[in-house]
């Protein structure tokens, strides 16, 4: 993998004080194998560590980091960079109603990010949404749409096979404009491989709708051949965006990278999962992340928050600016809202190693050790959960006592919590504090 492939790199860089131009170049090597392994497309990668390599040879080491560190330092922002580096959101700035065509190979995910987009825009924007489909050459493909969009409760123009595409495309606007839609969004017909009718017909499509928005869908696990049908598309039509499917399904993340630099379209979600609300917008931060092996730890921290309410979050934020900082007691509450939420085993696909850690967790039952966690703290006094640096060994006796567990398994969540908090330092400097801000507020 790209971090085991990275590491090495990293190892073999340990202790030199500087970056010499044979330690780059040796470390740019291993770098374009780990991108191969990725499955990025070979054009891409070439780019990619040319421009790892000017950045390594004009860059100063501060004392701080080891050249290792300022390495993967490197490799990481480039990567964010090239991934796009900020979030871009999806354009709806259209007279109503805004219109989003979708186009992409068969099998892509088109139809699934339909439903998944609309819910999104009805639930999170308030939006009144219709689609329609012009897939006219197979029925099971407009009822696809028709069930997708009562699931998710949104209006469906009905279409029939054998109509023309561009027809039903004109007809779907009238009645969007006439029932005061605010989003249009139109799913296509892809074929199993490019091919020319399809171009023509999408490029048609186009040019009689003049969408705000025109979102490539591209199947992740695709690797190298999502390179070829995203240049073969963005050749075609002007494409504002990519929705990357099945992400869930895909651990090497090269497609994400092929496909942004082939399009320099921005990628704007990533689909996780094949239910309607697994669609997830795109933060190059932790694709970067995930790709170089480190986990969503943001992603993990922001889908709590996400289900805490609004004071719970304040007090959170406030605590983290505050001096005394993250105690046991938050590290509860956190435990308690991950037993909200469920889904442990999505939340585990985002820690570090979170892949590793599942396989090991599959007999086991992380439910149960949340549990445990919680008793373990429960058996502490207000004083402890606030200062556990206190909890030496008589007291690890009696909270291990007290909680029906060993002191081994104390030590095991005291070292848990020291990495949560260390990581919650790195974020409350960052833009954490100001997200949950914002959420609360
Ligand atoms: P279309 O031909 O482009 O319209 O593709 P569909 O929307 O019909 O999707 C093809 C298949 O991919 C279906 O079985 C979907 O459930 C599945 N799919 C779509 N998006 C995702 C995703 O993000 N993750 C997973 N695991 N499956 C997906
Ligand atoms: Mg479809």
């Amino acid at each position: 993998s790209l971090s085991q492939r990275l590491s090495g790199v990293l190892d073999s860089l340990r202790g030199q004080g500087r970056l010499t131009e044979d330690q780059i170049n040796s470390a740019a090597r291993e770098l374009r194998m780990a991108l191969l392994e990725a499955d990025v497309a070979l054009p891409v990668i070439k780019g990619f560590v040319d421009a790892v390599k000017a950045k390594a040879l004009g860059a100063e080491i501060t004392q701080s980091l080891t050249p290792g560190q300022a390495f993967l330092r490197l490799v990481q922002q480039t990567l964010t960079d090239t991934l796009g580096g900020e979030v871009v959101p999806l354009n709806l700035r259209a007279q109503p109603p805004a219109i989003l065509l979708m186009a992409g190979l068969q099998g892509a995910g088109k139809t699934t990010t339909v439903g998944k987009l609309a819910k999104l825009l009805k639930e999170r924007e308030k939006k009144s949404v219709l689609v329609v489909s012009c897939d006219v050459y197979r029925p099971a493909a407009i009822e696809q749409l028709r069930i997708v969009a009562g699931q998710v409760g949104v209006e469906f123009f009905p279409s029939e096979v054998g109509q023309s595409p561009q027809a039903i495309a004109r007809a779907a606007v009238e009645q969007a404009k006439k029932t005061y839609a605010d989003v249009l969004i139109v799913d296509t017909a892809g074929r199993t491989t490019v091919d020319e009718d399809m171009m023509v017909e999408l490029a048609g499509l186009h040019a009689a709708l003049d969408p705000v928005e025109t979102l490539f869908v591209v199947d992740a696990m695709t690797g190298q051949d999502a390179a070829k049908t995203a240049r073969a598309f963005a050749d075609r039509v002007p494409l504002t965006g990519v929705v990357l499917t099945k992400a869930d399904g895909d651990s090497r993340g090269g497609a994400a990278l092929s496909v942004r630099q082939v399009t320099g379209a921005p990628i704007k979600y990533i689909g996780v999962g094949e239910k309607s609300d697994k669609l997830e917008v795109f933060h190059p931060d932790r694709i970067a992340a995930r790709i170089l092996g480190q986990g969503d730890m943001l992603g993990l921290i922001e889908e709590t928050v996400q289900r805490v309410d609004a004071e719970k979050a304040a007090k959170l934020a406030a605590k983290l600016k505050s001096k005394k900082g993250f105690d046991l007691a938050d590290f509860r509450e956190q435990m308690l809202q991950m037993q909200n939420m469920g889904g442990f085993d999505s939340l585990l696909e985002k820690l570090p190693g979170g892949a590793n850690l599942q396989a090991q967790l599959k007999n086991a039952n992380p439910e149960k050790q949340v549990k445990r966690t919680i008793a373990i703290i429960n058996s502490m006094t207000a004083q402890e959960r606030q200062f556990p640096d206190l909890i030496k060994a008589s007291r690890k006796r009696r909270i291990a006592a007290g909680s029906g567990v060993e002191v081994q398994q104390v030590n095991q969540l005291l070292r848990q919590f020291d990495q949560t908090r260390d990581m919650m330092k790195k974020m409350a400097g960052g833009g954490m504090a100001k997200m949950m801000r914002s959420l609360a507020g």
